[in-house]
């Protein structure tokens, strides 16, 4: 059976507008996202992955092309109603360190509430069922300046829960954590998508993990452009070689995971025994 895509990008160009011209990032992008899957938006730094992000999550327009969301135009939607349809996870450490852990999940609900933000029963149902989802239970009534880096990272994606949105951005959701709060945070974030049915997109530059727990790819080169798939249909083709064809690292195809090149460290052993 075909999937029906949440998320559908034809003929898209993103970039930068500004009095000397367009500054194009990403050209001529045709891509779908897919509901209860977990897609990793892979590439080097400056290949364009936050512009794409903010462009999809509606921060910021398009040069050209068209974006779809459950159906509808982006560019229809309200403020309002885009903040109930894509939560967004940013990297950057939230500027909301005074509050407990509680409160900061309780700001998913913000969409939802009135002016003064009165959580409702409904809401604080969200809010329990979201600390539950992401396993932050022991965290509930901790200050969030007091929290480790993973930890706060659990509690920004809770937040994303509590909003209670089909869809899930994040912008390198793994990035400066240890390796096994990496995989947890990959872990939770597969388990959800495919529980829930939600459709959740995330840039990372941990290549074997988004390889091992991801449903679909998306391989972004300033010069390659977008090539997307599934893990498997990425080597087949040979674009997962090509986008990381870089001197000291090997794609193994066998196990589809990349690896150090130790011909290359030999080399630099013989190299600095013979100095
Ligand atoms: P990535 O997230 O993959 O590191 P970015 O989307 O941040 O890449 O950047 C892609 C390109 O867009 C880079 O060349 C960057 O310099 C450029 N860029 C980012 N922000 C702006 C901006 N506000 N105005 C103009 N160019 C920008």
């Amino acid at each position: 059976m075909k999937q029906v895509e949440t998320i559908k990008v034809r003929n898209l160009t993103t970039g930068y507008r500004n009095s000397k011209g367009d500054k194009c990032v990403t050209r001529c992008l045709d891509a779908s996202l897919y509901p209860g899957e977990l897609t990793c938006l892979l590439g080097p730094n400056g290949a364009g992955k936050s512009t794409l992000l903010r462009t999809l999550a509606g921060f910021q327009k398009p040069l050209s092309g068209f974006v779809e969301i459950a159906g509808r135009p982006l560019a229809d939607y309200s403020g309002k109603d885009l903040a109930r349809t894509i939560s967004v996870v940013l990297t950057e450490k939230p500027l909301l360190d005074n509050m407990d852990v509680e409160t900061l999940v309780g700001l998913g609900r913000a969409p939802y509430t009135g002016f003064w933000g009165r959580l409702s029963v409904r809401d604080k149902d969200a809010v329990n069922n979201a600390i539950s989802l992401a396993g932050i239970e022991p965290l509930r009534y901790r200050m969030v300046q007091s929290l480790s880096d993973g930890e706060r990272q659990k509690v920004m994606i809770a937040k994303a829960f509590a909003q209670e949105t089909p869809v899930i951005f994040l912008d390198e959701p793994t990035a400066f954590l240890d390796y096994p709060s990496k995989v947890e945070i990959m872990l939770l974030l597969y388990s959800f998508a495919h529980k829930m049915e939600k459709t959740i997109f995330m840039s990372t530059h941990d290549l074997d993990m988004a390889m091992q727990l991801s449903d679909r790819i998306w391989l972004m080169d300033k010069k390659l452009g977008v090539k997307t798939g599934t893990h498997e249909e990425l080597i087949q083709s040979g674009d997962m070689e090509l986008y990381f064809d870089n001197p000291g690292i090997l794609f193994d195809k066998a196990d589809g995971l990349f690896k150090i090149d130790l011909k290359k460290k030999e080399e630099l052993r013989f190299k600095s025994d013979n100095i």
